[in-house]
């Protein structure tokens, strides 16, 4: 059995329920009334926002969301069979569509269709 180092792996474990955490900021929006909401990633410090541990790439942080969905057990999330779930060609932490050429990527119609690119 594959033993892996479980670092970062749901939002459940983010120190961002830390009511003073940087990563938090009162709603501009009216409606919210003030409640603290996640601050746009794109306005913050990537070096202080992976300083936690934090996976830096996409595909490091599906995997550790996989992870954290399997209990922790990366045997059980490669053995997921939640193959309906958006995420369950990357549980392993890689892309298997890496490099490949879609019909989708290509602008080609399937079947009378857009290729989901119109609503
Ligand atoms: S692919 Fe499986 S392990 Fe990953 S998030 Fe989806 S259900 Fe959970």
């Amino acid at each position: 059995m594959i033993k892996e180092r479980l670092t970062y792996t749901s939002a459940q474990a983010l120190p961002s329920q830390d009511r003073t955490s940087p990563l938090l900021m009162p709603s501009p929006y009216a409606i919210d009334g003030g409640e603290l909401i996640g601050a746009d990633p794109r306005t913050l410090d990537p070096v202080s926002m992976s300083q936690d541990g934090r996976p830096t790439s996409p595909m490091k942080a599906i995997r550790a969301h996989c992870l954290g969905c399997s209990g922790g057990d990366a045997s059980e999330a490669r053995k997921c069979t939640a193959t309906g779930c958006a995420l369950w060609p990357f549980r392993m932490g890689r892309n298997p569509f890496y490099g490949m050429k879609t019909a989708q990527s290509e602008g080609l119609e399937l079947d009378g269709e857009d290729g989901g690119t119109s609503a």
